[in-house]
């Protein structure tokens, strides 16, 4: 086995590798751009190399730089994860010329299964079906339009060289034909380098299955089962799952044997997946599933942790073993799935916006409790909640990598159980500071179509209705929720028991508050009253009012407490994170923001429209710092206000001289009273 091997990647999966390799003992050097100078991948390393600035091409992609490193720091191997340069034949061979290992096939399997058009002609003669489609070598316009009206529409025409969902255009009809073409060259030689393309028939409500092999040098090669990948935006996966519902023991050993198949066609080495397209009649008829395939994938799969958790397998593992010469550490026989995993893929994107990436910092990033990566194998640990990440709280997501934020997987017995595990760690997977599509997940796992596994590529356009702009908290509880935050933050900072003081508002005599919010753009006004020891009421809006209780919760199933809240008689457990005035409520039911319009920022504006001085709250003026006849200046404090035992100062909201204080020391005063006029 290595003693030290390179990770050409960042982020989770350079984690991911990394974990393993310091299970098995094996030392680990990390590479690392301009961006990533801080990064949770440098550190999960032993070593690290800094090998350029932050754009992929001057770091990820510069393999003589990352060669150098490897030879300078003495490692036997490099592990290339997924993305960058693992599917890059040349710089396969570029490691077998400087005496390292790549860990990863054959360089001329890579190039055999690179191109989708070449990899479908040697898959035609190795007997794999095929989509019905045409992948020849001439690509006369004229002749692709031919091809397509013979295939018939839907067709699909696909950049050859293209991947992560990219240079692909449907084409509903044959008019269209030629535009689409047109604009799909244009998108291939941009970003692949090459305008080739395939045509393929389009298939309708289709399911995505694909296949895990494992190849060693020794001639052996088997497969780890199937994931169901067909919960895709943009043909990209959203959700895979392991083993695919509705999978039948016939079916499997057919998809298994024809991926082994393809495999052993190019003289597969290591961790391979073999994609399929399936065809379907109907969700619940296994029996007309047929499978067609579409291309394979020369690496890791961004997905393999579901595969580790039903096999309680360390893929990572074996590709390091294959890697340095060992057999397969199973045969065929001897692999067995239990259970059923599921894995979101979460993103920094706005789903409500077309899934434009977004970036951002992680000002708050919290997790669901899970297993520390320690051992792949879930269903051995009976760990239920694996999260893979290459990001901590504080973190960026930059715009010049992907947006993938973590993924979460899960495992339970049956699907049913994994469903709800992933619901649960989903809400209580909390990230501010950016757009995220942890809701739209949460969404999508509740969504008829997936809970009763009613799978294929549209179930995103599908369940639109209920996936999008859907707020499952609602206005009154999300409101509660930030006035119990405030209220006890307010208490809170004074030391005292938040809970067992409320009598603090009787001594001042206030019964009542109000609070201004702001929620979906339109400003809302809360109006809270004490009404007895622990009870408050409150009304949102010209919502009638509902009682209102809060606890702390020391028992919170999320890391860092946050509260209960009794509302209308339902009990919810509620966490708020502030960004300035905005307040994000996550809860078991969803998460919203609101914001909470801090009144003495806002108090100043109502001054100055109208010239005078008002309390923002209800309180106790505790002294005033001018007398009639002063002249102040603007941003001078004027007075001083006492509310739920804190001090809150009045400022001159503009110069101007003091005509009459209003109200004495220790007056009692109710919201919006005049205390004094300023001329
Ligand atoms: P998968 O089926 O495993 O999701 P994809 O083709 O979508 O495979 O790509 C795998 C991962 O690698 C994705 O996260 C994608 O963003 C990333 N990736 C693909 N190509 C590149 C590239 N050229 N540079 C950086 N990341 C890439
Ligand atoms: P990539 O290299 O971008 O992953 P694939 O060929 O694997 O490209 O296709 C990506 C996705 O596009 C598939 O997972 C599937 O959802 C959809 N797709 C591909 N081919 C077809 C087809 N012939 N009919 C219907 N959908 C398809
Ligand atoms: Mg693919």
């Amino acid at each position: 086995m290595f003693k030290k091997i390179l990770i050409a990647n960042r982020g989770e999966i350079a984690c991911r590798v990394a974990a393993t390799a310091r299970r098995m003992g094996i030392q680990t050097v990390a590479v690392y751009s301009d961006a990533d100078a801080g990064a949770k991948h440098v550190q999960a390393c032993d070593e690290a190399v800094h090998v350029g600035g932050s754009a992929p091409k001057d770091s990820y992609l510069r393999w003589e730089r990352i060669l150098q490193a490897a030879k300078d720091t003495g490692a036997e191997a490099v592990h290339p994860g997924y993305g960058f340069l693992s599917e890059n034949e040349d710089f396969a061979k570029a490691c077998a010329a400087a005496g390292l290992v790549f860990i990863g096939p054959p360089a001329s399997a890579i190039l055999a299964m690179g191109l989708k058009a070449e990899s479908k002609r040697l898959m035609e003669t190795a007997g794999v079906p095929l989509v019905p489609g045409y992948h020849g070598a001439d690509q006369d316009p004229a002749l692709l339009q031919r091809e397509a009206d013979v295939i018939g529409y839907p067709a699909l025409i696909k950049a050859s060289a293209g991947g992560g969902g990219k240079g692909m255009r449907v084409v509903e009809k044959s008019e269209d034909f030629a535009a689409a073409l047109a604009s799909c060259q244009r998108e291939a030689i941009n970003s692949f380098g090459s305008d080739a393309v395939l045509i393929e028939k389009y298939v309708q409500r289709p399911r995505h299955i694909e296949i895990q092999v494992f190849g060693d040098t020794h001639g052996n090669c088997v497969y780890l089962f199937e994931r169901d990948c067909s919960v895709q935006r943009r043909h990209q996966k959203v959700l895979e799952e392991a083993p695919a519902p509705g999978m039948t023991e016939a079916l499997r050993a057919q998809m298994g044997a024809a991926a082994v198949a393809a495999a052993k066609a190019v003289n597969y080495v290591g961790a391979g997946t073999v994609e399929f397209i399936v065809e379907q009649t109907a969700y619940d008829q296994p029996e007309s599933m047929k499978f067609f395939f579409m291309e394979m994938n020369t690496r890791l799969q961004v997905e393999h942790p579901v595969t580790e958790a039903i096999t309680g397998l360390d893929l990572v593992e074996w590709q390091l073993r294959v890697a340095s010469g060992e057999p397969l550490p199973l045969q065929q026989s001897e692999i067995r799935m239990t259970g059923h995993a599921i894995e979101a893929r979460i993103c920094a994107e706005n789903p409500d916006n077309n899934f434009l990436p977004a970036t951002g910092m992680l000002q708050v990033y919290r997790k669901p409790q899970a297993s520390s990566f320690e051992r792949a194998n879930m269903s051995d640990t009976g760990v239920a909640v694996r999260i893979d990440d290459g990001v901590r709280e504080g973190d960026t997501i930059s715009p010049f990598y992907d947006s993938m934020v973590a993924k979460l997987i899960v495992h339970g017995d049956t699907r049913e159980q994994a469903l709800a595990r992933l619901d649960t760690a989903l809400a209580q997977t909390h990230i501010v500071g950016l757009n995220t599509n942890v809701q739209f997940l949460r969404h999508v796992v509740r969504s008829a179509s997936f809970a009763t596994a009613k799978l294929d590529t549209a179930l995103i356009p599908r369940e639109s209705a209920v996936l999008f702009k859907q707020d499952t908290v609602g206005l009154q509880a999300a409101a509660a929720a930030v006035i119990a935050d405030a209220l006890q933050a307010e208490v809170a900072a004074q030391g005292a028991d938040p809970f067992s003081r409320r009598d603090g508002w009787q001594s001042h005599g206030i019964t009542q508050r109000r609070f201004e919010l702001e929620y979906e753009g339109q400003p809302v006004r809360a109006e809270l009253r004490y009404e007895r020891a622990g009870v408050l009421s409150l009304q949102v809006g010209e919502a009638a009012a509902a009682s209102l209780q809060f606890t702390s919760s020391e028992t919170s199933p999320n890391p860092g407490g946050g509260l209960w809240v009794q509302f209308n008689g339902a009990r919810i457990h509620s966490q708020v994170h502030a960004q300035g005035e905005v307040r994000h409520v996550f809860t078991p039911q969803g998460a919203v923001r609101i914001s909470l319009l801090d009144p003495l920022a806002h108090a100043g504006e109502a001054a100055q429209e109208g010239g005078r001085l008002t309390a923002p709250m209800p309180g106790k003026v505790v002294s005033f710092a001018v007398k009639a006849g002063d002249r102040v200046l603007a941003g001078q404090a004027l007075a001083v206000m006492e509310a739920m035992k804190m001090e809150h100062t009045i400022a001159a909201p503009q110069d101007g001289t003091v005509a009459e204080l209003l109200y004495a020391p220790g007056d009692q005063v109710a919201e919006g009273a005049e205390l004094l006029k300023l001329l």
